[in-house]
């Protein structure tokens, strides 16, 4: 079967370098990434329908954020900046939260934990329909949200350190590490396992992500007042050209000042991406995905597909700029 990892990791590192901040999740590079391994976590029950449709559900690791070009409401659904919300009324549902703040508070903060579980109970619905078309599609973006969720700069208002005169740090943690460190990563994270209170666990990583956002930008403070900043640029070849970035020295010395975060949470990611496709597999009743496998994406799904990365040609031509910091 050919594989769309190398299309896709190729956009990925494209796009993760290309897009601002709010654009961007995990970088698109990451994002495939977790999708592609976190396949491999899943029972046979489940692999009857995942295993042909890696591709797809690698492929389609990205389109949350594809629709973000597209769509304004799509933007809020990727963050929760947990400093801008009162901690004590969280967490809460969707209906309450609607009640407790104003939509324009909610769309500035960010809904991430209520779109991603409403997500979530659209896929349970999907397994219990057997409607494959609307498992991997709803898989990929339930997918998507969680990977988001277990970032620290997504769980924080200072997401990019512009707020303590550190920016840069939203792309550095989570599309250049990932990039040029990732080979180095272990990622098989062992099998999937159900989660009793799929909600608690999705506000559980939340929460860790928010903690964890100090000590992303505090290392870097204390990693940058120390290491020589002749050595923390460099030129390195990257698809045939020489490009100035982030050293390898500098990225591996952020990486393990963090007691490597990035690997850690990256490795959470795939996990908690597989825990939760299981879990809503599980939560419908376990069907026999044999029976999903008439899989056909309509006419209406191919062009939104094109349309969406017809403009995200366009968007990205528009903010392109060179590397700077
Ligand atoms: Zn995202």
């Amino acid at each position: 079967m050919k594989s769309y990892l190398p299309y896709s990791l190729c956009l990925g590192l494209c796009l993760a370098i290309l897009l601002p901040h709010r654009l961007t999740g995990w970088g698109f590079f990451a994002h495939t990434l977790i999708h592609h391994q976190a396949v491999y976590s899943l029972p046979p029950e489940m692999l009857v329908l995942y295993k042909p449709y890696q591709e797809f559900l690698t492929d389609h690791a990205i389109d949350a954020d594809r629709r973000k070009f597209v769509y304004p409401a799509e933007a809020p659904r990727h963050y929760f900046d947990a400093d801008l919300y009162d901690a004590h009324q969280w967490p809460c549902s969707w209906t309450e939260a609607q009640q407790r703040w104003p939509k324009n508070i909610l769309d500035k903060n960010g809904i991430l934990p209520w779109n991603t579980m409403q997500v979530y109970y659209q896929l349970v619905n999907a397994f219990r329909a057997c409607d494959g078309q609307q498992i991997l599609k709803l898989s990929a973006d339930l997918g998507h949200y969680i990977a988001d969720a277990c970032v620290p700069l997504h769980a924080s208002s200072n997401y990019d350190g512009q707020l303590t005169g550190q920016k840069g740090t939203h792309a550095l943690w989570e599309t250049y590490i990932p990039e040029r460190l990732s080979p180095q990563f272990k990622l098989w994270v062992g099998k999937a396992t159900f989660l009793p209170q799929p909600d608690a666990t999705l506000w559980q990583l939340i929460r860790e992500s928010a903690q964890a956002a100090d000590t992303v930008l505090r290392v870097r403070r204390l990693l940058d007042a120390q290491f020589p900043r002749k050595l923390k640029r460099t030129y390195y070849l990257k698809n045939h050209k020489w490009i100035r970035g982030y050293s390898t020295a500098y990225l591996e010395a952020y990486e393990q000042a963090m007691h490597h975060m990035v690997e850690r949470r990256m490795r959470l990611s795939i996990s908690m991406v597989a825990n939760f496709w299981y879990t809503a597999w599980v939560n419908a009743g376990q069907p026999d995905l044999h029976k999903c496998l008439n899989v056909h994406f309509n006419q209406a799904d191919s062009l939104e597909w094109q349309r969406l990365q017809h403009i995200e040609w366009k968007e990205r031509s528009e903010i392109i700029s060179p590397f700077k910091e």
